[in-house]
C-alpha cells in the first residue's frame, strides 16, 4: 500500500491518535536503508521543486502541525532543506502580533500562501487557531467551532488557485515527548530549543489531543488532506512524509515549458555571434 493511502485520514473519518502507532517502522526497510531511501527522495524532491518552479503553474503546500517536539524544525531541515531556497518559503507562526490579531485568523496564512511555482512551508499554520487558541479558551467556542468551514473554505479557494495542500501531523507519544525534553535539557546545542510552553502545555495533552482529533477529523479534505505521521523514529517519519511528498509532486505530471523564444532563430543568432568572435 503506497504511504498516501495508508497514512491519509479519510475525508469524514474520525480519527482516534491513540489507536495510531507512533513507534512504526517501515517493513523490510532497516534505518541504514530507510536513510538511503531519503537521500534518493530528497534528490527527486529538489528535482520536482525545479520543475514546478519552471512550469509555474501550480504550487504546493506543506502545513507541520504537531506538539511540542514532534519534529517539525527537524523535518523542514532533513526533507526539505535540499530543496532550492529561491523556490521554497517557509514560515513560522508564532504567537500573533497584534496587527495579527486585528485581522481574521487566516489573513497572516492567506500572505504566506505560496504564489504559483513556489513551495510553501507552514511550520505551524491556521490550525493553531482552532488548537492552542481552543485549549486556551483564547477565544469562545462560539468563535472556534466556525474556524473549521473557514479553513475548508480556505484551503478550496487555494486548491482552486492551482494550489496543492498536504498537511502532516507529526504523531509522537508522552513518552517519546519527555525524552526529547530531556535531550534539550542535557544537550548544550539543544538548550535554546527549551520554551516555557514545552512544560505548561504538555498537562494538556488530552485536551490537545481532542482538538488535534477535532482538526483532524473535520479537515481532511480531497484537496487538501491530513496525514497521520508515526514520528517516534525521525528516520521513518521524514521517510514517510518524502515518499508522500514525491508521490504527489510525481502524479502532476508537471512539464517544463515551451521556451517563449524560437530556438531555432536563437541558434542561428548564435552561429552568427560565434562567427563575428
Ligand atoms: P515554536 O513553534 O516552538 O516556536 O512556538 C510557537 C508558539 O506560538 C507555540 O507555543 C504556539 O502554540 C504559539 N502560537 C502559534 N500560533 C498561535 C496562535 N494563533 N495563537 C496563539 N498561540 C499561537
Ligand atoms: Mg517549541
Amino acid at each position: 500500500m503506497s504511504y498516501v493511502k495508508k497514512f491519509q485520514v479519510e475525508p469524514g473519518a474520525r480519527i482516534q491518535l491513540d489507536k495510531i502507532d507512533a513507534d512504526f517502522k517501515p517493513k523490510g526497510l532497516d534505518r541504514d536503508e530507510a536513510e538511503e531511501r531519503i537521500r534518493e527522495l530528497t534528490v527527486e524532491l529538489r528535482d520536482l521543486q525545479h520543475l514546478m518552479y519552471a512550469e509555474d503553474q501550480r504550487s504546493l503546500l506543506i502545513v507541520l502541525q504537531g506538539r511540542d517536539a514532534a519534529g517539525k524544525d527537524g523535518t523542514i531541515r532533513h526533507v526539505f532543506g535540499p530543496m532550492n531556497p529561491q523556490g521554497t518559503r517557509v514560515t513560522s507562526f508564532k504567537v500573533p502580533s497584534k496587527e495579527e490579531q486585528a485581522h481574521d485568523f487566516l489573513w497572516r496564512c492567506h500572505k504566506a500562501a505560496p504564489k504559483r511555482g513556489m513551495v510553501g512551508i507552514f511550520n505551524r499554520s491556521h490550525y493553531e487557531d482552532v488548537l492552542v487558541v481552543r485549549v486556551h479558551d483564547l477565544v469562545p467556542k462560539k468563535i472556534w467551532s466556525k474556524r473549521f468551514d473557514h479553513i475548508n473554505a480556505f484551503e478550496r479557494l487555494l486548491a482552486d488557485k492551482g494550489t496543492i495542500v498536504l498537511k502532516f501531523y507529526l504523531h509522537i507519544d508522552r513518552d517519546e515527548q519527555l525524552e526529547r525534553f530531556k535531550k534539550r535539557m542535557n544537550n548544550p546545542k539543544k538548550n535554546w530549543k527549551i520554551s516555557d510552553a514545552d512544560y505548561t502545555e504538555r498537562p494538556y495533552w488530552d485536551a490537545y489531543t481532542e482538538a488535534f482529533e477535532d482538526a483532524l477529523s473535520k479537515c481532511s479534505t480531497d484537496i487538501a488532506p491530513w496525514f497521520v505521521v508515526p514520528a517516534n523514529r525521525k528516520w521513518a517519519r521524514n521517510l514517510v512524509i518524502a515518499e508522500i511528498v514525491a508521490d504527489t509532486m510525481k502524479g502532476l505530471n508537471m512539464r517544463f515549458p515551451e521556451p517563449e523564444v524560437d530556438i531555432e532563430e536563437i541558434r542561428r543568432k548564435y552561429h552568427e555571434a560565434e562567427r563575428a568572435g
